[in-house]
């Protein structure tokens, strides 16, 4: 590594893996020197999956090695904290400057400008948080789908004549099928790209404090560590899958954890595609007649949509948001989720495999499964939002609490969902193939011993949270019909045992 001191010092975060991005565009290697920091502290801040780590560290030492060979000095090191990579960095290396990109954290941000480091505006995501703010600012309750909208019609994806493509802004109608018998074999004749692990993975441990915790399967190469890996993926997934994704897009089927969903989430959040690139891909491939548009649009949603109207929550909530809890929730996270214990619920069950093996489970697992059974049973959502976060190969704190927060337990108290995204068994029967048929519990019953614990919960949630949420008109019915129930107190009593149940694992 060059020793020359007064280079410009770039500090290039685990998740900002992509020279073309504002903190390394147009810069000389000649005259700059890039930090990389591994933290131990942020290792051990909570159990983390074993292929999130993996992820994370071997892309940042697999970016490290291609801006080396581009010509850069790479200090990758690894520190105590954060704060202590850069103060050993400064000691060796008396940069002129340090300049970073904004990272996609407050937190991260508020840290960096502390230090002094020169901050450019993060552009690894279409609308900067500050036009969010711009938008939102004067219109009152703003949704997902307002933020959307304006967001098609700003870029012009799947826009003609200042009108949607196909005259409708949103097909998700068309997008919520219950699954096929042969929506398995489909999905695993394209299965997903596994790389082959080198000694890059090999050394992974040097990397790691010893104090780490790790949970789940061992990394097997399904989640790509380099840019070139994340371009196979989403050649896999516009080329081949892409023309199914809209139809099942919330269905579950047991063991076929991907079904059609792209697996780019992990690439995308760590800087190894970029957005546009990515929407540009999907929105070719309708161009050219390759794909449907209800296939298409949906996607389009997921990231114009999504992805960037929750970082603009995340940056613009105000501190206390994070730990927000409108329903007053307050039980512990159950251990069902960190692996302690089995459970015969099977929908519970087979989405907790899916995050075993693969750290990952699909959007409607993670919603109607794991955060509606939170949101039933009175986790707390803030418990939620660790685990998640730690679990998922996708996750960091800015996608995480809004989804969490806002969306999978309505603990903002409606900021971001309209109403709680809560049902009993017969949703999850209605969108899986096979869950509910072969489970010891049956979704019909909400009182026995053999009564489905969701739609227990449901009724129950109904009840406890009343005051909260009777006046939400988007489920007035529900209430109508709670108020109908014949034997709420068996209801209540049975909710009493199954909550008691899952937190002491034997549910
Ligand atoms: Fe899940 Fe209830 Fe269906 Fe069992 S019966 S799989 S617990 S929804």
């Amino acid at each position: 590594m060059s020793d020359e001191r007064g280079l410009t010092t770039v500090w290039v975060w685990g998740d900002q893996l992509d020279g073309r991005l504002a903190h390394l565009r147009g810069r000389d290697p000649g005259r700059t020197r890039v930090l990389m920091v591994v933290s131990d502290r942020k290792l051990i801040e909570r159990p983390w999956h074993h292929q999130k780590v993996h992820l994370v560290v071997t892309a940042m030492r697999r970016f490290a090695a291609r801006l080396e060979s581009d010509g850069f000095a790479v200090d990758l090191r690894r520190a105590p904290s954060m704060r202590d990579g850069l103060a050993a960095h400064v000691d060796a290396f008396d940069p002129g400057e340090v300049v970073a990109m904004e990272p996609a954290s407050r937190l991260g941000t508020r840290t960096l400008a502390e230090l002094g480091v020169t901050l450019v505006d993060n552009d690894h995501f279409l609308c900067h948080w500050r036009e969010f703010a711009t938008f939102r600012a004067g219109r009152g309750r703003t949704t997902m789908e307002d933020f959307y909208r304006w967001r098609r019609r700003e870029t012009g994806w799947l826009m003609q004549d200042g009108e949607p493509v196909g005259g409708r802004w949103n097909l998700d109608t068309e997008n919520r099928r219950p699954p096929d018998a042969d929506i398995a074999p489909r999905a695993a004749a394209d299965p997903p790209v596994i790389d082959v692990l080198d000694d890059v993975d090999a050394g992974l441990s040097d990397w790691l404090p010893d104090t780490i915790v790790l949970t789940g399967d061992a990394p097997d190469g399904m989640w790509a560590t380099s840019r070139e890996g994340a371009l196979e993926r989403l050649e896999r997934f516009t080329t081949r899958v892409l023309p199914r994704f809209g139809d099942h897009q919330d269905a579950m089927v047991t063991g076929a954890w991907h079904l059609n969903h792209s697996l780019l989430s992990h690439a995308l959040n760590l800087g190894l595609l970029h957005p546009r690139e990515v929407i540009d891909a999907v929105v070719e491939q309708y161009a050219a007649g390759a794909a449907p548009l209800n296939a298409v649009e949906g996607f389009v949603r997921q990231v114009l949509g999504w992805r960037e109207f929750l970082w603009g929550v995340a940056r613009t909530a105000d501190d206390g948001y994070p730990t927000r809890d409108a329903l007053g929730a307050d039980d512990p996270l159950p251990p069902a989720f960190a692996g302690d214990a089995p459970t015969a619920m099977r929908c519970v069950d087979d989405t907790l495999t899916s995050v075993r093996q693969h750290a990952y489970a699909h959007h409607i697992q993670r919603l109607m499964v794991l955060a509606n059974l939170a949101t039933l049973a009175g986790v707390r959502p803030d418990a939620l939002t660790d685990w998640m976060h730690g679990a998922f190969i996708d996750a960091y704190d800015w996608v995480m609490v809004p989804n969490v927060i806002g969306m999978g337990t309505f603990a903002d108290g409606g900021e971001v969902a309209t109403k709680p995204y809560v049902s009993g068994g017969a949703y999850i029967d209605r969108m899986s193939l096979d869950y509910c048929r072969p489970c010891r519990y049956d979704r019909t019953k909400r009182t026995g011993e053999d009564a489905c614990p969701f739609t227990t919960l449901y009724w129950d949630f109904l009840d406890r949270n009343r005051d909260v949420l009777a006046s939400n008109h988007r489920i007035g019915r529900a209430y109508a019909n709670l108020d109908r129930l014949g034997d709420l107190d068996a209801v209540r009593a049975r909710a009493r045992e199954v909550r008691e149940r899952l937190a002491a694992g034997t549910l």
